[in-house]
C-alpha cells in the first residue's frame, strides 16, 4: 500500500481536517501540512481511533455533511461543527479568531511575473467557476469574484494582484488571506517571482505555489522546483512545506487541485467573521461611471453591509443606493467575505481605503468632523516641528 495523505484520509473517513491533525498531534505523530504522507500504521491506528468514536456515538467534528450543504452553511448560517480539542495554529503574528463566531470564505490573491498566467489562471477559474450570467448581462470588472467549488466559496481579488495587493497593503489594510504565487513552468523563477513571495511573507500570509503552463512541451516542473529551493520555498515531496500545483491555465489541469487545495489551506487558518459585528470593509477599487457615478469594489471583512447604510472612507461618506455583487447581480446585503460594488459614493475613494459605516448621516459627518479635526492638529504638529528643526539649526 502506498501511503497516504493527511487530507485523503481525512476524507476518506469523513473527519474533518482540524480533527484529523488533533488526533495526529494526540498520537505525537510528527507532520508538515495537511498534504502530509502518514505511514501505513498510524493510518491504521487513525481508522481504529474514528471506528471506535462513531462506535461509541462521539464522533465530534465528524463532517460528512455533502459539500453542497456545507457551503451554504458556511455562507448562510452561524453553524459550525462542534468544537473540539484542535491544536491552537494561527497564522503567525495573528489573533486566533474567537471560537464560535461563523467561518467566512477565503480571499485569495494571484501573484508572480509577468506574462507567467495570472490572468489566464484567473480567466479559467471564472470561466469554470462562476455561474454563467444571464443573457444580455455584461460582466462588469469589479476587481474580485467569487468562484463556487465542490467546498465552498472562495474569493478571487481580480485586479493586476501584485499591484493591487501591494497598494492596499501599504496603506495598512490587509484584504488577502492565501496568495498564490504563479510560476510558469517553461520560465522559473524570475525578478517579480522573487517580489510576489516577498510580498506574501511580509503579509505574513500562507503562500501556494501553481506552476503553470505544464501543459507546454518546454515545461520542467522538477526545475521550478528546485529554483524554489532558492527562495526558501521547498517543495513537499523535496522535504519542506511549501504547497505546490502543477496546473494548466490553458487545458485546465490541475486547477481543480489548487482550489481544493486553497480551501484546505483555509480551513487551517480557521478563518471567521462575524455577520453580526460592526462593519469592516476595504476598497478593492473603484471607477467613475459617466452615468451612475462612482462604483466602488468594497470588500466586506466584518458585519454586514446593507443597501441605505451610510458608509464613510477617508473624510467623505456616502449614502448605499445600489449594491451588486461580483455576477452583477443586485443584491440588498452582503456578509463577511464579500465583494460588492456599491453605489452612493460622491468622491472616488482609493484602493485600499477603509470603510467604516455610520448609524446615519449626522453620526457620518461626525466621524468626519473629528477626522479633519484631527489631520489639521497633525499637519499643525508637523509645521511646529518643522519650524524648532530649523530653529535648531541657526540662520
Ligand atoms: P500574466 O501577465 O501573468 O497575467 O499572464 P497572462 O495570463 O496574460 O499570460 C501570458 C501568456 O501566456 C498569454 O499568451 C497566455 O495565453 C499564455 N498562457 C497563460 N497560461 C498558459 C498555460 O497554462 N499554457 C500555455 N500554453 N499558455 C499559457
Ligand atoms: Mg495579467
Amino acid at each position: 500500500m502506498s501511503k497516504v495523505r493527511i487530507y485523503t484520509l481525512a476524507k476518506d473517513l469523513g473527519v474533518d481536517n482540524h480533527r484529523m491533525l488533533a488526533m495526529l498531534d494526540d498520537l505525537g505523530v510528527q507532520y508538515k501540512s495537511v498534504s502530509s504522507t502518514l505511514e501505513e500504521d498510524v493510518v491504521e491506528t487513525i481508522k481504529g481511533l474514528v471506528a471506535e468514536e462513531q462506535a461509541s456515538g462521539s464522533g465530534g467534528g465528524s463532517d460528512s455533511a455533502p459539500a453542497e450543504q456545507q457551503a451554504q452553511t458556511e455562507s448562510a448560517a452561524p453553524s459550525t461543527p462542534a468544537p473540539v480539542a484542535v491544536a491552537e495554529r494561527p497564522a503567525p503574528g495573528e489573533a486566533p479568531a474567537a471560537p464560535g463566531m461563523p467561518t467566512r470564505a477565503p480571499v485569495v490573491t494571484i501573484m508572480g511575473h509577468v506574462d507567467h498566467g495570472k490572468t489566464s489562471l484567473l480567466d479559467y477559474i471564472r470561466k469554470t467557476k462562476v455561474a454563467a450570467k444571464e443573457a444580455g448581462g455584461i460582466t462588469q470588472h469589479v476587481g474580485a469574484f467569487e468562484a463556487k467549488t465542490s467546498k465552498g466559496k472562495i474569493v478571487f481579488i481580480d485586479t493586476p494582484g501584485h499591484e493591487a495587493f501591494t497598494t492596499i497593503r501599504a496603506r495598512g489594510a490587509n484584504v488577502a488571506d492565501i496568495a498564490i504565487i504563479v510560476v510558469a513552468a517553461d520560465d522559473s523563477i524570475m525578478p517579480q517571482t522573487r517580489e510576489a513571495v516577498a510580498h506574501a511573507q511580509a503579509a505574513n500570509i500562507p503562500l501556494i505555489v501553481a506552476i503553470n503552463k505544464i501543459d507546454l512541451p518546454q515545461a520542467d516542473v522538477e526545475r521550478v522546483k528546485t529554483d524554489l529551493t532558492q527562495v526558501n520555498l521547498v517543495p513537499e515531496d523535496y522535504g519542506g512545506d511549501t504547497v505546490v500545483v502543477p496546473v494548466s491555465a490553458k487545458t485546465g489541469e490541475g486547477v481543480e487541485d489548487l482550489l481544493e487545495y486553497i480551501s484546505l489551506t483555509a480551513e487551517l487558518e480557521d478563518l471567521r467573521a462575524d455577520p453580526k459585528g460592526e462593519f469592516a470593509g476595504v476598497i478593492i477599487e473603484s471607477k467613475v461611471d459617466k452615468q451612475a457615478g462612482v462604483l466602488a469594489t468594497v470588500m466586506v471583512q466584518e458585519g454586514t453591509l446593507h443597501v441605505g447604510d451610510f458608509l464613510v472612507v477617508g473624510e467623505n461618506y456616502g449614502k448605499i443606493k445600489a449594491m451588486s455583487g461580483s455576477d452583477g447581480e443586485r443584491i440588498k446585503e452582503a456578509g463577511p467575505s464579500t465583494p460588492v460594488q456599491v453605489l452612493g459614493f460622491s468622491e472616488n475613494p482609493s484602493s485600499g481605503d477603509k470603510v467604516a459605516s455610520a448609524k446615519n448621516e449626522h453620526a457620518a459627518r461626525e466621524v468626519i468632523a473629528a477626522r479633519v479635526d484631527k489631520r489639521r492638529e497633525d499637519e499643525e504638529q508637523g509645521k511646529r516641528r518643522k519650524m524648532t528643526l530649523e530653529e535648531m539649526m541657526g540662520p
